[in-house]
């Protein structure tokens, strides 16, 4: 089967990793509490930064967040190379800017993720992965923002939320833990 994931808080703790960058950036201890009970995807609003001050310091700390230690979540490593031992195709669809495409295939490669040159996509808006997604005929699609699942809902594809603070107001399948895949899909299959 044909298996595509988005990258950043879908298989990696990105917002988390990010939101312990700015802490130290700024100068700050604002409690990961915090973190875990943000209704937006933007993290900045408890370092007292407004939507543009936000923006700006995302940007200023993008090649940090980007390529240093940001953790993968438990077990997302594990169960795509069991997936791709047993056979099956591994995409992934992030809409990381262009420039960034190469060194984020490279960061997924050196932290373990089984990465094929040609299944791997960037550079897209996230209203424009649908195209991709559909193009590539994937029976099962995760992604953690509510804006691009839902631009599948009519599809034929089987779509799940990573689940997140963010997207718990949506009623879709979701996956908490990666070691639940398995069982996810052995029920889908009965
Ligand atoms: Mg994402």
């Amino acid at each position: 089967m044909r298996f595509g994931f988005d990258i950043d808080d879908t298989l990696i703790n990105l917002r988390e990793h990010a939101f312990n960058i700015y802490n130290r950036r700024l100068n700050q201890k604002v409690p990961v509490e915090v973190f875990h009970n943000l209704k937006r995807v933007e993290i900045h609003e408890p370092f007292g930064l407004d939507d543009e001050q936000g923006n700006e310091m995302w940007r200023s700390s993008l090649e940090e967040i980007y390529y240093t230690s940001c953790p993968p979540f438990p077990d997302a490593v594990e169960t795509l190379q069991e997936l791709e031992k047993k056979g099956h195709e591994i995409y992934y669809i992030t809409a990381r800017p262009k420039e960034h495409g190469e060194r984020t295939k490279k960061w997924l490669k050196e932290n373990g993720f089984p990465v094929h040159e040609e299944r791997f996509f960037y550079g897209m808006q996230d209203h424009e992965k649908v195209e991709i997604i559909k193009k590539l005929n994937l029976d099962y699609y995760f992604d953690d923002k509510p804006e691009v699942l839902n631009t599948l809902l009519n599809e034929s594809i089987k779509i799940f939320l990573r689940d997140q603070s963010y997207n718990r107001h949506l009623n879709l399948p979701r996956i908490v833990n990666w070691s639940d895949l398995e069982a996810i899909i052995n029920e889908k299959v009965k």
